[in-house]
């Protein structure tokens, strides 16, 4: 094996641009796959990944490529994430390259991701080969999406476009030119001193983790002991090799390829990504530089419905392990008992841990309401971050409340713009700026986050019949008027259902809530309350039906000492329910997203 002979790209793109569809293209063409193992999508084998059509976790493939000029090449290609929550893991995934293809729909041009992940890359400073998709397609405009490209930037101002179907396969033998042309071989860092960079991880029921890496310097053979460098733990590489895309052993990698390690390490806290690994009897002196950790921006509560709890923290720990994104710690709730706090990039992010949750490890959770993050200053003058509104504090020792705000780029074609304002200031969006961008307008909004953070970004996809695309980012807190609003079902506060909303958007609310509630709690025999308390004063009740007659109110013929005893029996029933041993199903948490 030689270093000159790898190339290791990535292929950025808008969600639906046709990555996918190019990358299986590319393993066909190369024989990585044989026509028989096609289907479609063949990388996309996360199940949420296929119920939602895009890429969550990124997939890394080595093909061999004989090329024009005689010679074999190693491509690697690693796949990123096209989603907005998940920025983070595409300059993760890029750090592992030296370039990428930044592709684009013909049909669609340039959208917010192509212009987000354009620049991570640029920024990563990786070779950037642009190629326009969907040729085929009766909506091509490719003489437009040309002009697109190159007024994006300096960099591709005078770059020759390829012009490809990844659905025919129309142009693809040429993108494979281009990146043996184009896109340079791994430079071997000085030394043999073993570093192998740890870019993502995944758990292997019977072979333990299995670490994807980089190898930065050095030669990392099989059968040897190793050393995860950041919590100093030793293993032995039981195996060593390629994906294609299946595990394929070698006998070693050299410095430049990427591949993976099976470490046979069970504990998932162990295998850190963007960890360092080298040889335990010839240590590296220094670590590789790793990732910064990303800030999580939304949180919610995770907790065990039909599973144990046992069950669910070993699926948490797993789910984390190869999402460093992914936050969890230990809590408890009064209504719930014991579970998890987590924090997540996004509203989309909790929907996919969730679901690979339910999907990979068979748990059955309940997740609370999601929420953001809220800087409390207390009358004594603390500062306090509540990350769980059911710990905000109690209103007579709130001095103030901060709320986290981001900016939005909102990109959308000018005839949708009107539609597009009104939504965004429904959502409390305050317009800072209007840009022309490439035919495109930019309308730039400065928001409360807790108001884009959930469902504005479906809502912005159907005014815009999913033309328009959205791209924020955090700039910080401000104040804010702010309340918590407590849930109380038949007199007792439900720790779990509490939120914290905007002053003036709680009567409504509160109000839709209830009812929301009326039909989502479990009854019980007797009818029971449900409050939204704000500072102390119920705003909004209903009562949840009883499940049968109840005897206090039923006209039935019986004696006066009869209808006290069944009196009676209620309270002692309704000071139960008050110890909160009503199971509260998902709905219930559902109704609260439901009513922001
Ligand atoms: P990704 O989200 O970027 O991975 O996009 P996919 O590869 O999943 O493609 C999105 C959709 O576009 C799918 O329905 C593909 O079949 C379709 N598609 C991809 N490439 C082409 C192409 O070259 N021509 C046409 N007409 N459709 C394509
Ligand atoms: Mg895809």
């Amino acid at each position: 094996k030689n270093v000159k002979q790898i190339r290791n790209f990535a292929i950025i793109a808008h969600i639906d641009h046709g990555k996918s569809t190019l990358a299986d293209r590319i393993m066909e063409l190369t024989d990585t796959i044989s026509e028989r193992e096609q289907s479609d999508q063949l990388l996309d084998d996360l199940q949420v990944e296929q119920a939602h059509g895009v890429t969550v976790k990124s997939r890394t493939v080595t093909n061999e490529y004989q090329a024009g000029d005689g010679q074999k090449y190693e491509l690697n290609f690693i796949d990123t994430p096209g989603h907005v929550d998940f920025a983070y893991e595409v300059s993760r995934s890029m750090s592992a390259c030296e370039g990428a293809i930044l592709l684009v729909d013909a049909t669609k041009g340039v959208q917010a991701q192509t212009v987000a992940n354009f620049r991570l890359a640029k920024a990563a400073g990786l070779a950037i080969i642009p190629v326009i998709n969907k040729v085929d397609s009766q909506s091509a405009e490719v003489d437009r999406v040309e002009s697109q490209i190159h007024n994006l930037d300096e960099l591709l101002k005078d770059e020759k476009i390829l012009k490809i179907s990844a659905k025919t396969g129309l142009g693809v033998p040429e993108v494979l030119e281009a990146i043996v042309d184009k896109i340079s071989a791994p430079t071997a860092d000085d030394g043999d001193e073993l570093k192998a960079l740890v870019f993502d991880s995944n758990y292997d029921q019977y072979k333990g983790i299995v670490a994807l890496v980089r190898v930065v310097s050095g030669n990392l053979t099989k059968q040897r002991q190793l050393r995860l460098m950041a919590n100093q733990t030793d293993f032995n590489a039981g195996e060593v090799g390629i994906l294609t895309p299946d595990k394929n052993p070698q006998d070693s990698l050299i410095a430049g390829e990427v591949g993976y390690i099976i470490t046979g390490i069970k504990d998932p806290q162990k295998v850190r990504i963007g960890d360092t690994i080298t040889y335990a009897e010839a240590p590296a002196k220094v670590t590789l530089p790793g990732y910064e950790s990303s800030e999580p921006v939304v949180f919610a509560g995770l907790y065990p419905d039909e599973s144990s709890y046992a069950d669910l923290k070993l699926a948490v720990e797993k789910v984390a392990l190869n999402d460093p994104a992914f936050h969890y710690r230990e809590e408890v709730s009064d209504a719930l008992g014991p579970g998890f706090r987590c924090g997540f990039l996004g509203g989309f992010h909790l929907q996919i841990i969730r679901e690979r949750l339910v999907d990979e490890y068979g748990v059955s959770v309940l997740t609370t309401s999601p929420n953001v993050t809220y800087h409390v200053t207390t009358s004594d003058g603390q500062a306090l971050t509540v990350e769980n509104p059911g710990q905000f504090p109690d209103f007579s020792e709130v001095q103030y409340v901060e709320e986290p705000f981001v900016r939005a780029t909102i990109s959308t074609p000018n005839e949708l713009l009107s539609e597009v304002m009104k939504l965004a200031e429904q959502y409390k969006g305050e317009l800072d700026d209007l840009q022309d961008n490439n035919g495109l307008i930019d309308a730039i909004y400065n928001m409360p986050l807790s108001e884009i953070a959930f469902e504005f970004f479906n809502k912005l996809k159907s005014v815009s019949h999913g033309y328009a695309t959205l791209s924020s980012k955090m700039i910080g807190y401000r104040v804010a008027d702010m309340v918590q609003v407590d849930v109380r079902i038949n007199y007792a506060d439900v720790d779990s259902l509490a939120f914290v909303t905007h002053r003036l958007d709680a009567p409504k609310q509160t109000q839709e809530l209830v009812h929301k509630l009326k039909y989502t709690i479990p009854r019980k025999l007797y009818p029971m309350p449900v409050q939204a308390m704000v500072e102390g004063k119920a705003i909004a009740r209903v009562d949840v039906p009883p499940l049968r007659k109840n005897a206090a109110v039923s006209g039935d013929k019986k004696s006066v000492s009869k209808k006290q005893a069944l009196l009676r029996r209620q309270n002692i029933n309704k000071r139960k329910a008050a110890q909160n041993d009503i199971k509260l199903p998902q709905s219930v948490f559902n109704a609260i997203l439901e009513v922001h």
